[in-house]
């Protein structure tokens, strides 16, 4: 696993559709889409469509603000759209130590089940 920012990860396949995914939410900046290995009855991967340089949270800068904030809100939004009244987690997994492996900057959505905490 690279943390190149020009190299291309699987979910640039996912975003053009050369892979197919469950996609539970799009739109122009933005998409969701089902996690093909989930940890709980509901999880999602939401990503910006765009990575512009975003392979992972910590490579965030203040051009990034928007769309970073466009993701948070858009989690709430699938959230609702899943029926998560009865709570959910949002997860980003940065580098090696936060088990990240696809170097496109992701949210997890999970729900559906009591989660655990703390998280291993
Ligand atoms: P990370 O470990 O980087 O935080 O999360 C990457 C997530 O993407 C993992 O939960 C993994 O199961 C999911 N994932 C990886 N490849 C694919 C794929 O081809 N399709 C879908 N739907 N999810 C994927």
């Amino acid at each position: 696993v690279t943390a190149d920012s020009s190299t291309p990860t699987i979910f640039d396949k996912i975003i053009s559709k050369e892979l197919p995914s469950t996609v539970v939410y799009e739109d122009d900046k933005a998409l969701a889409f089902r996690d093909i290995n989930p940890q709980a009855p509901v999880h999602i991967v939401l990503i910006p469509k765009n990575r512009d340089g975003l392979t992972q949270l910590a490579k965030a800068d203040e051009r990034h603000k928007d769309i970073l904030g466009h993701l948070l809100y858009v989690a709430k939004v699938v959230a609702d759209q899943e029926e998560l009244a009865d709570g959910f987690r949002v997860v980003i997994n940065d580098g090696p130590n936060g088990c990240q492996s696809v170097y496109h900057l992701h949210l997890h959505i999970l729900g559906g089940r009591k989660l655990k905490w703390p998280p291993g």
